[in-house]
């Protein structure tokens, strides 16, 4: 359902350049732009939704999200290393996936965030053999806004281990680069919801040459490169055997600026920050990841000192093991306080900004997302605070990422589009995808050979 919609009465979180909160506030909505914010607006609408006890804010912007992982979901131990867990368990199953589980992975993946309040998202990793035509299909349909990172590589290690890669997931960068460009010109800006970037392996997996191409091509074609880059303390080791270190590493290959955004950042040093920051380079913050994957705490409080811009995500099924924003900028903000034992580390509205405004500069939408503001796109996700984990509703936005979690969330808009509507979300068939998931996920360990954990 599109047409022109009115919010009236709600708790708002703009999240404009004053970070504005309206209590008792209206939205006005018309033709997928938000036209009005205030109070008494006059206007009549098709739909009214009621704001008593609704915290509104912008939709979440998830800038790490592996689709492949969604399906992952409970199949790893929680109790082995990166690299094992990854050649061990993650990169078999993944080397398993065909098209059709992909296709039961992306809906779920699809059905969780939007049920969750995220209206945008960075996509990594995807491999040819999951069907690129086919996962971007579905995420169009969806209804969200994403950002597609085509992966590519050249050579099959990690780091400094080489050849670790499962052989499922090996793929000539030729192939890489002709899908990229099919899915490029076919997608590429889309209805301002869709988006084609470049995915590479991290440093180790990837050529010079190629990460140089990659940048020159991204700057070509105004598209843009999501990497996972130095996420666990061995990382760096890579780098100081090549006598350079992770943001120097990118900047020499001419893979910094705009819509260039690094996941993880855990062991970056301050020269690496400052070389983002000049940049406008985006670091994806993934506290749950870290935390389960005992990669360390991201020095985030610095980064935004220096003028980083952060934004959150949430990695994938294996790693967090959910896809929710809101209990994302929970732990974004317990782990700040406790690593620098400074409650005055960081602050809700600073979790929010990452939630939303960040993430929306990280993807270069920052022009149409991102805060609830007359002119921009009406993406915006309204939460229920009549609950006994949010009450009482003085202050709503702190209970909200303190005490909350997505599934809060009533109403999801999308470019004044419903996709979830009154606690449903309307443009995924939930039973279907739940009965899938099932039986693939068991599926897949049998391809993988491996066996249920616990
Ligand atoms: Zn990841």
């Amino acid at each position: 359902m599109s047409g022109s919609i009115l919010i009236k009465g709600a708790y708002i979180v703009t999240a404009n350049d004053k970070n504005e909160i309206i209590k008792g506030g209206d939205v006005y909505i018309d033709d997928g732009q938000i036209v009005e914010v205030g109070k008494g607006i006059k206007e009549r609408a098709e739909h009214v939704i009621d704001g008593k006890d609704k915290l509104v804010m912008p939709g979440l912007i998830n800038t790490h999200v592996h689709l492949a992982q969604g399906i992952l979901r409970g199949l790893v131990p929680d109790n082995v290393a990166l690299i094992e867990w990854l050649k061990d368990w993650v990169w078999p199953l993944q080397g398993n996936i065909d098209e059709e589980i992909m296709e039961v992975s992306t809906k779920l993946t699809l059905l969780e965030m939007i049920n969750t309040g995220t209206s945008s998202f960075v996509a990594t990793s995807i491999n040819a053999r999951y069907g690129t035509e086919r996962v971007i299909e579905e995420v169009y349909k969806s209804g969200v806004r994403a950002a597609i990172g085509k992966q590519i590589m050249d050579i099959p290690g990690y780091a400094d281990k080489p050849q670790i890669l499962h052989k499922g997931l090996i793929e000539d960068p030729d192939l890489s680069l002709k899908i990229f460009n099919e899915m490029h010109s076919r997608w590429h800006g889309k209805d301002n919801r869709m988006w084609i970037w470049f995915s590479p392996r991290t440093p180790g997996a990837v050529s010079d040459e190629l990460y140089r191409k990659i940048g020159e091509i991204v700057r070509e074609k105004d598209s843009g490169v999501t990497m996972h880059l130095a996420e666990v303390r061995d990382d760096i080791r890579y780098f100081s055997g090549r006598g350079t270190t992770p943001g120097r590493f990118v900047r020499d290959l001419g893979m910094v600026g705009r819509k260039f955004v690094y996941v993880h950042g855990v062991w970056l040093n301050e020269e690496d920050m400052d070389i983002f920051a000049r940049t406008g380079t985006t670091v994806s913050h993934n506290p749950s990841s870290n935390s389960k994957l005992g990669s360390g705490i991201a020095p985030v409080r610095a980064m935004i000192a220096r003028g980083v811009n952060v934004a959150l995500g949430t990695d994938g099924g294996p790693s967090n093991d959910s896809y929710d924003m809101v209990r994302e900028m929970r732990l974004a903000l317990l782990l700040q306080k406790v690593n620098s034992l400074d409650p005055t580390a960081i602050d809700v509205l600073t979790a929010v900004r990452m939630a939303t405004r960040n993430g929306a500069f990280a993807m270069g939408i920052e022009d149409l997302v991102g805060q609830i503001k007359p002119g921009m796109r009406a993406d915006i996700a309204v939460f229920n605070m009549r609950a006994p984990h949010l009450m009482p509703s003085v202050n709503p936005l702190s209970n909200l990422i303190y005490s909350g979690q997505g599934s809060d969330c009533t109403d999801l808009i999308v470019d004044g589009r419903f996709l979830k509507m009154s606690g449903k979300v309307l443009t995924i068939n939930e039973e279907e995808v739940y009965e899938k998931a099932n039986k693939y996920a068991e599926e897949l360990l049998r391809r993988a050979e491996l066996k249920s954990w616990m």
